[in-house]
Formats: structure tokens, C-alpha cells, sequence
């Protein structure tokens, strides 16, 4: 039985004091919500408040990114190592606006997941399609180059994948139940080829204008194990109803 995960990805949004007001209100709202995983991933300008706030909650704290060198002369880089000492526990790689904005490829997206492994961070490995890949029939043939690629020599523990349709990222479109579902389970079946049944206990998250409105179908299918949501993880009460989804 996969624990249902739930992540807020609230990208280049909140200050630190935005950042303890949300949390500060969140809290309550999520207490009995043991039978969610929750991450929260803020910018890393406010991960040591994050973390302050959110010790003993049992809420994740999760970056949005790393480089994969533990150190060295790599101007404005976060190493996994920092991460891990300011409390993180998991780190978003892929996300496509870190492989169409900062040109991130397979090889690197690989090189960040093998790093923040090694470092004993969880990953939230990111992968979907453009709506030109998608019009042109080739969602299938993306999915299983993004996860082949990124996963190539990476054991399974501690990763979540998210797909992410990039036409449903912060449009208002949301993937229909019918196509997240082909996606995630798609990608299960080429978790399988290489890990074996641990492909079932692995968590598949959709992404892609999650709200309070359609969480509830989404989290019906069958491979949908849970939602990496940006813009509607930005107010505590949308994102307090969507961890609260019903099935
Ligand atoms: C995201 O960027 O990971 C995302 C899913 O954004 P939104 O929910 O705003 O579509």
C-alpha cells in the first residue's frame, strides 16, 4: 500500500516571514493528516526558518534544487551536503522549468539524483511532456527517455516520481483522469523493467494545476499516488484542502 505524498513546490515565491505565516497556519490544519506524506520545498532563502518551524511535525522539508559537486569553486550552487545541514530531507530535480530555463538534461537531471542519493537525501524526480510531444504522439516515448535516463544506475529507495505534463504546469489545464493515469501507469510499467515489483511500492505523483477542485478525482486513480502542486500550494487553505483530498 503506497502512503499517499503530497508536495508544495512554491518555486521563486515567499519571503521568510511569508514563508512562518503560511506554516504557522498550516500546522493545525494538516495535525491529522498522518496517513499523508507532506513536503514542503520554499526557496532556499527561507529553509532554516522552515525548518525550524516544522521539526517534530513530521512534515518534509524539501529543496528545489542542488548541484551534484559536494563542494568547490561553483558560484551560487547549494550542495546536497548543505541541504542535508540545514534540514532538508528531500530535493526536487527535473522540474521543467529547470530543463527549459537552465538547460538541465537527462545526464544532468541523472548526475543531481545520483548526488542527492549519496548524500542521503530523498529525490522528487520530475518528467512529462511538452503539448508538442504530446500532439505529435510522442508522450510515451519522453517518459520512458526521461525515466531510463534519470534513473539510470540509481536504486529505487527514497524516490518519488512526479509527472508532470508541461502544458498543464501553471495553465489552468489539467491533465484529464484518463491521461494521468496512462502516464503513471506507463511509467510504473518501466519502473518495473528495471526494478521489478519494487515498481508498485514506488510513489507516482501528478503535477500540473493541481487544485482543491480536482484534487479529489485525480487521487481516484489508480497510479496516482499523490500531487506536486506550485500554484496552489501558495495559500495555506487551498493547499490545506488539497492534503486533505477525499478519494
Ligand atoms: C509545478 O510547477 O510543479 C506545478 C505543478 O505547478 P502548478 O501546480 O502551478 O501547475
Amino acid at each position: 500500500m503506497r502512503k499517499p505524498f503530497i508536495a508544495a513546490n512554491w518555486k521563486m515565491n515567499k519571503t521568510i516571514s511569508e514563508t512562518q505565516e503560511f506554516i504557522r497556519k498550516f500546522i493545525p490544519e494538516v495535525k491529522d493528516s498522518s496517513d499523508v506524506t507532506i513536503a514542503i520545498a520554499p526557496p532556499f532563502t527561507s529553509l532554516p526558518a522552515a525548518a525550524a518551524m516544522i521539526k517534530d511535525t513530521g512534515i518534509i522539508l524539501a529543496a528545489q534544487n542542488l548541484f551534484y559537486e559536494e563542494k568547490g569553486a561553483y558560484t551560487g550552487e547549494i550542495s546536497p551536503l548543505m541541504l542535508v545541514d540545514i534540514g532538508c530531507t528531500y530535493v526536487i530535480i527535473g522540474h521543467s522549468e529547470r530543463r527549459q530555463y537552465f538547460h538541465e538534461t537527462d545526464d544532468t537531471v541523472n548526475k543531481k539524483i545520483k548526488a542527492a542519493k549519496k548524500a542521503g537525501l530523498g529525490v522528487i524526480f520530475c518528467m512529462g511532456e511538452s503539448l508538442e510531444e504530446r500532439e505529435a504522439g510522442k508522450t510515451f516515448e519522453i517518459l520512458q527517455r526521461e525515466t531510463e535516463k534519470g534513473l539510470e544506475g540509481v536504486d529505487p529507495e527514497s524516490i518519488v516520481i512526479a509527472y508532470e505534463p508541461i502544458w498543464a504546469i501553471g495553465t489552468g489545464k489539467t491533465a484529464t483522469t484518463e491521461q494521468a493515469q496512462e502516464a503513471h501507469a506507463y511509467i510504473r510499467e518501466k519502473l518495473r523493467v528495471s526494478y521489478g515489483n519494487k515498481a508498485d511500492e514506488l510513489c507516482i505523483i501528478y503535477g500540473g494545476s493541481i487544485t482543491p477542485d480536482n484534487v479529489d478525482s485525480i487521487m481516484a486513480c489508480r497510479d496516482v499516488d499523490g500531487a506536486l502542486v506550485g500554484g496552489a500550494s501558495l495559500k495555506f487553505e487551498s493547499f490545506s484542502r488539497i492534503v486533505n483530498f477525499r478519494r
